[in-house]
């Protein structure tokens, strides 16, 4: 055992060994030591208490499980991820990729001060979203906005705010749960609004929301179902029906968007999605909406509408706690203002690129990779198949997109495949289908094409 312990490498041995000498230099000198010391530490107490069990390792194979561990803690929890999922508001993803305007205004602001409570004209306070609230009302035609964390915020904040210790009046058709964590009910009872449910789960007539308001009543809500549909024998009150019960007995109505959509999406083959400006045109007397859907913003929860409410909201408690930071505020400043002109917006904002993509132009780029990739030695058999993309974010799942595909079998198990392209830098996510793997061209970046190429080339 002594001889064992005489024979090992120093920590400075060690240290000079090439692949810990490169992490000197990428990571940090002590760092490195130390994470040599300990592995030297662990290993002699191995050999302590099972001596003669215990395989001696070289120097350089010591060198590499060190570096190996090492790099494994380096590795950021958060990583790029190449989306060939087809999935183009994947949640699991972070939603919406940011356009490189609203980066670089992300960039600017963080780096040092920023007018972000002061009047730059007047030397006086000023109001944090002022800017952004009001390009809201340019796009939208609300009197006023606010801005907070994410829709499920919104929803939160303006029930307490417009209906708290009161009854909300909601159509059981709509009482949503969207990706698990969200359930209007329990948002509600949250926000102290009390549910009044009414109607059925396909059918409900104006005079359901007529018979359910009494003197307890603080407002009527209606929410967009996003993520199912109701076929058959169905009926809904419309935006326009409901605002005017709503109004003929002095109460609010509260429309629930969803995805935030500020153009027309029939454009691109998905019906059903709500445009903001129509919900206020109709009389809705607020809307809430994301940021980080339909306008592929940063996360943030949208609440736009009559100034009057917008100013009860404002004066909530909670809107401190729900406030967003500069960086939101950036970000969702300069991807607005590229909705100013119709054609940027389509080609600037990454989502609507990807949605507007031609069928030709994603068939000729899945061509191109799979001829590159099927050499791969980790794939067997390579081709290019017609597929559906889908908007994803808790959209609807029935409205699909045409698109080119590459569609992978590995040599091997799928899933050792889709484990190793996990594991690559950038990571690769795809969505395995009948035993293939398939990477849909719509919602890769046409600059990621190279790394799916390259990705495939290093894994065997
Ligand atoms: C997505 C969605 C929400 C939740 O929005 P978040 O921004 O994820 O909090 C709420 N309501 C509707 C109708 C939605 O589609």
């Amino acid at each position: 055992m002594q001889n064992i312990f005489r024979n090992l490498p120093s920590v400075n041995q060690l240290l000079e060994s090439e692949p810990l000498k490169k992490l000197v230099d990428s990571v940090n000198h002590t760092v490195v030591a130390d994470g040599v010391r300990n592995f030297l530490d662990d290993f002699r107490q191995q050999v302590t208490d099972k001596a003669g069990e215990i395989n001696i390792p070289t120097p350089q194979e010591m060198a590499d499980s060190i570096a190996d561990f090492l790099k494994a803690e380096e590795v950021p929890y958060l990583r790029k991820v190449i989306n060939g999922t087809g999935i183009i508001l994947h949640t699991g993803l972070g939603r919406a990729p940011l356009a490189k305007q609203a980066i670089a205004a992300v960039s600017e602001i963080s780096q040092g001060y920023a007018s972000v409570e002061i009047d730059l004209n007047s030397g006086g306070r000023g109001q944090r979203a002022k800017a952004v609230e009001r390009l809201l009302c340019e796009l939208t035609g609300a009197e006023a906005a606010v801005i907070v964390n994410n829709n499920a915020a919104a929803t939160m904040l303006t029930l307490s705010a417009m209906a708290g210790g009161k009854e909300v009046i909601v159509s059981r058709g709509q009482l949503i749960e969207i990706g698990g964590s969200y359930r209007l009910p329990d948002v509600m009872e949250c926000s102290g609004s009390k549910l009044r449910e009414v109607g059925t789960t396909n059918k409900t007539h104006p005079a359901d929301y007529e018979n359910a308001i009494n003197e307890n009543t603080g407002a009527l809500l209606k929410v967009h179902p996003s993520n199912f549909e109701v076929v058959g024998f169905t009926k809904t009150v419309s935006t326009k029906e409901m605002a005017a019960i709503a109004h003929k007995h002095g109460l609010p109505l509260i429309d629930d968007v969803g995805s935030g959509a500020l153009i027309d999406y029939s454009q691109f083959g998905l019906m059903d999605e709500p445009i903001v400006q129509d919900s206020l045109n109709e009389g809705a007397d607020i809307a809430l909406f994301s940021g980080d859907k339909l306008i592929g913003g940063p996360q943030c929860g949208i609440i736009v509408g009559k100034s009057k409410w917008i100013k009860t909201i404002l004066a909530n408690p909670l809107m401190r706690a729900m406030r967003v930071d500069k960086m939101t505020l950036a970000a969702l400043h300069a991807t607005l203002l590229l909705y100013r002109d119709q054609e940027t917006v389509m080609t600037q904002v990454p989502i609507l690129r990807m949605l507007s993509m031609p069928v030709a132009n994603l068939k000729m780029r899945a061509d191109k990779v799979a001829a590159q990739i099927a050499s791969s030695s980790a794939v067997e058999a390579c081709e290019v198949v017609q597929e559906r993309s889908m908007l994803g974010g808790g959209s609807l799942p029935t409205q699909k997109i045409p698109t080119w595909c590459v569609s992978i079998s590995a040599y091997g198990s799928i899933d050792s495949l889709t484990e190793k392209l996990r594991k690559c830098e950038p990571a690769i996510m795809g969505r395995v289908q009948k035993d293939r793997l398939i990477l849909d061209m719509r919602t890769v970046d046409v600059s990621e094409d190279l790394h799916l190429v390259e990705a495939f080339a290093t894994i065997s």
